[in-house]
Parts: C-alpha cells; sequence; structure tokens
C-alpha cells in the first residue's frame, strides 16, 4: 500500500501568510482603497509579492507597507502600485512603457501584466541583478532591465506611451518629457520633504498638462549609478 504524501507548497502558492487567502485580503484592501480598474487588480492578484522580500519578511508581504529590500531602499506599497498602474493605464492597453526605480522589481513585474512591453532602469546594479532574478523567475518575458541613472531616461526606446518613476524628484526631469510620446502619461512623485504624486500628460509636441493628485511617500531620485 501506498500512502500519499501531502501536497507540498510551492513558492508562489505558499502557505500561511502567503497563502491565496492573505492575497485576497490585499485586494480587497486595494478596491476599499478606491483602486477600480479590474486589469490592474489581476495584475496585482497574479504577482506574489513575497518571493520580492527576504524571507524573514515574508510573512508581512500582503501588508498594505513599504519593506526593506537591502541597500537603504524599499519596495513599495500595494496600494502606491496599483495606484500608478492604474494612472498610466488610464483604462486602456499599454504598449510600451518606461519605469525609472527598479528596485527588487514589484512595479516591474505588475507592469509587464499590463503592458506589451516594459523596460525599467535603475541605478544600484545589485538590485538590478536582484530584479533580474525575481522577474525570470516568473517568466516576465517582455521586461528589459537596465542600470543607469533614469533621470536621463532611456533614449534607446523611446518615445514611450507611459513612463512611471518610482523615485521622488525636486523637479520633473527635461529627459522623460522629451521621451513621453505624444498622448503619453508620465507618473512621478516630485517634491523632497512634502511628495505629491504628479501626472504630465504629452498632449501635442509642446503642450503638456501637470495635475498634482495625492501625497505619497517615496526614497529620493539620485544622481549616478552605483
Ligand atoms: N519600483 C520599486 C520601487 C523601488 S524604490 C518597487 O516596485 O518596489 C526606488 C528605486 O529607485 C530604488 O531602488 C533606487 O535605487 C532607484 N533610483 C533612485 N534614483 C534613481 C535613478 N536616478 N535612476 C534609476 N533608479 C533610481
Amino acid at each position: 500500500m501506498t500512502i500519499a504524501k501531502p501536497p507540498q507548497g510551492n513558492t508562489f502558492s505558499g502557505m500561511g501568510m502567503t497563502s491565496q487567502r492573505t492575497r485576497d485580503r490585499m485586494l480587497a484592501r486595494l478596491r476599499e482603497q478606491g483602486i477600480k480598474d479590474e486589469i490592474v487588480l489581476s495584475a496585482i492578484a497574479s504577482i506574489p509579492r513575497h518571493i520580492f522580500v527576504d524571507e524573514a519578511l515574508s510573512i508581512r508581504a500582503y501588508e498594505d507597507v513599504a519593506l526593506p529590500i537591502g541597500f537603504g531602499q524599499t519596495i513599495s506599497q500595494p496600494y502606491i502600485v496599483a495606484r500608478m498602474s492604474e494612472i498610466i493605464r488610464h483604462g486602456k492597453p499599454l504598449q510600451k512603457v518606461l519605469e525609472i526605480g527598479t528596485g527588487c522589481g514589484y512595479q516591474t513585474a505588475v507592469l509587464s501584466k499590463i503592458a506589451k512591453e516594459v523596460y525599467s532602469v535603475e541605478r544600484i546594479r545589485p538590485l538590478v541583478m536582484k530584479a533580474r532574478g525575481h522577474l525570470r523567475e516568473l517568466k516576465c518575458t517582455n521586461v528589459k532591465l537596465g542600470h543607469s541613472d533614469g533621470s536621463m531616461g532611456l533614449t534607446e526606446f523611446a518615445p514611450y506611451e507611459a513612463i512611471i518613476v518610482t523615485a521622488a524628484a525636486s523637479h520633473i526631469p527635461q529627459d522623460l518629457l522629451d521621451q513621453l510620446a505624444v498622448g503619453g502619461r508620465l507618473v512621478i512623485p516630485v517634491g523632497i520633504d512634502e511628495q505629491v504624486l504628479t501626472l504630465v500628460e504629452r498632449k501635442s509636441e509642446t503642450d503638456y498638462k501637470h495635475s498634482k493628485l495625492e501625497p505619497v511617500k517615496f526614497v529620493p531620485l539620485l544622481g549616478g549609478i552605483s
């Protein structure tokens, strides 16, 4: 007689605090916080956030908090990832998106589900390697990562239909405005102590509309690479 073995948990399904139930609760909370775009919500539902943080922190991976990822940086709060994704999607499928500040690659993985092509740059090399590992594990094959100073954008693949900056800037870099396609949307936290999530819509070659959306808290956008 053979005795059936209990099912083995795998990294993605997880057990306990990383279980499907915990992840469903996170989604319910995002809805309560006002996230309405179902495509964004299902993208978030499909990405296991716990694999992006150290094992010791995975118990907190589905709380609505930013968590440390090393090098003085953080993984963004699920609410802000959802909110920024919803803002750039604006109810429409996206073709080419640029992200500045890959970090551990969580927002990048969510973007890979809502856009056809995703480019993301990060200034800290070990984080690029870390993000690359996570995105490979999740088979996000439509993403290209780069190690560079994102305040200069990424001219090689410009223009972008959407640009998402996940670090706070004192001002909006001109290169990013130039690399935004006409009709495109740029979302960026602006400010040093008091930061405001700002949306820039490029209406024509020369006409940019700026809107201040809500207060946020991000790590700073820094110059150079390390
Ligand atoms: N998108 C990430 C957020 C990471 S925190 C997530 O989903 O969790 C912001 C990241 O921006 C940090 O990793 C930081 O190193 C990076 N960053 C800061 N200034 C940058 C710059 N000029 N170019 C590229 N990356 C930058």
